[in-house]
């Protein structure tokens, strides 16, 4: 996907508009699988959340990927876009029983965060078989709002209470087929993760009718210059061989699986937007694009920073720019950020615009979300059509006063 290219979407399909390169997701497929070709059974499941367009899980569906969902309605995109049900796994946080009951009925393996439901679930459907979440205390990362692995995290049964699990196991007779951990968002230091794999490992032995292991995901993927990446290669390597040699150990070859959604997703999306309006301030040239945070959360949300080029003019003298959207509200996506000269009507390129974009855009504001493009075999298909004013109000009621 050129620059050409891009300007070409844009000037087909208007802005703002998100680009999903095919090619890109089916790269970090390919090497991730490869990692781990070492393993007999190993599933990669697409945490649906990190980008959620039914072509885009046809595609992933395409490869060989399965579906990680956390909401009924995921799984009931994940059944629309082709995906057979024992290729789905159900990791919701806090939900009710009868939303976890509906999934099972779908048939798609269920994961159990908590002790209350796995007690409730196991006494009513004592031979469904059960995947439970591990909390392995580890923390992956050092941004609390995406470390999910610490003390005091909603997520997942802390593995404190391992003697709890197994008395509600063995009461209820429940069938116990896989465990998972999911312990941040950012694996930056492999000895971590691979330390957090030892604690599961420790833990499955307690489990004798096991099937797999999911090792959650949390592959770090590079927004700027001089991020460090998850050498996923390297970290192949070393889980597969104790992988291995656990399954030697455990008498069974088990089922490695991931769910990534940010490593497969996240560099193959770009966003474009236009530039509005430039507005030289007593200290600051601002470049006003026709977007925000309504589009856009990770920067203001997580401090997220998309490289951003402008690609009417790639070649222009840099100048330093902030970059704001056009919402009533303060949406920095980018502070003194060193831009190609910038003239109003210029289209802008955010990069690592696959994950976590588009699937956390709203309508504040009242503003249309963007559409959606994806670019496959060398052409782009339109697969979120551009909002109306009829879908905005459509759920609206007008009372009479
Ligand atoms: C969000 C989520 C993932 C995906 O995380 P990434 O950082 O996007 O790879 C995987 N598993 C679970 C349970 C999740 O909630």
């Amino acid at each position: 996907m050129t620059q050409q290219d891009l300007l070409a979407v844009a000037s087909e399909f208007g802005n703002p508009v998100y680009v999903y390169d095919t090619h890109k997701i089916e790269e970090q497929y390919k090497r991730l699988d490869n990692a781990f070709k070492k393993v007999k059974k190993v599933n990669i499941y697409y945490a649906v959340k990190a980008l959620s367009n039914i072509s885009v899980l046809k595609y992933l569906n395409s490869l060989g990927a399965g579906m990680d969902t956390v909401s009924i309605q995921e799984v009931r995109l994940a059944k629309e876009a082709g995906v057979p049900s024992e290729k789905i796994i159900f990791t919701p946080n806090g939900v009710s029983i009868s939303e976890i009951e509906t999934a099972a009925q779908l048939g798609v393996q269920i994961n159990i965060d908590n002790l209350t439901i796995l007690e409730q679930f196991g006494t009513k459907h004592p031979v469904v078989p059960v995947c439970i979440r591990i909390n392995p205390h580890v923390m992956a990362g050092g941004n609390t709002n995406i470390s999910v692995g610490h003390i005091d995290s909603k997520f997942g049964i802390s593995i404190h209470q391992l003697p709890h699990i197994k008395r509600i196991v063995e009461n209820t007779g429940m069938n116990i087929n896989g465990i998972h951990m999911h312990t941040g968002s950012d694996i930056l230091d492999i000895d971590v993760f691979l330390y957090a794999s030892e604690i599961l490992f420790r833990m499955v032995k307690n489990f004798n009718r096991l099937e797999f292991i999911d090792f959650g995901s949390g592959f770090k993927v590079p927004y700027k210059e001089g991020d460090i990446e998850t050498n996923v290669e390297e970290m192949g390597e070393k889980l597969s061989n104790r992988f291995n040699e656990f399954c030697a150990e455990y008498g069974k070859e088990l089922t490695l699986v991931f769910e990534p959604g940010k490593f497969l997703v996240s560099e193959a999306g770009k966003f474009l937007v236009q530039v509005n309006v430039i507005k030289q301030t007593t200290s600051t040239v601002f470049a006003q694009v026709d977007s925000g945070f309504n589009h856009l959360i990770r920067p203001v949300l997580y401090g997220s920073q998309h490289q951003i080029e402008n690609i009417s003019n790639p070649n222009g003298r840099e100048r330093f720019y902030s970059v704001v959207g056009y919402i009533c509200e303060s949406d920095t996506f980018a502070n003194n950020r060193r831009i190609a000269e910038l003239s109003e009507g210029d289209i802008l390129s955010f990069s690592n615009a696959g994950a976590y974009c588009f699937s956390m855009a709203s309508n504040y504001n009242s503003r249309y979300r963007p559409v959606e493009v994806l670019w496959h075999n060398n052409k782009a298909h339109l697969i979120r059509k551009r909002e109306s004013f009829e879908d905005l109000i459509k759920n609206q009621v007008a009372i009479e006063i």
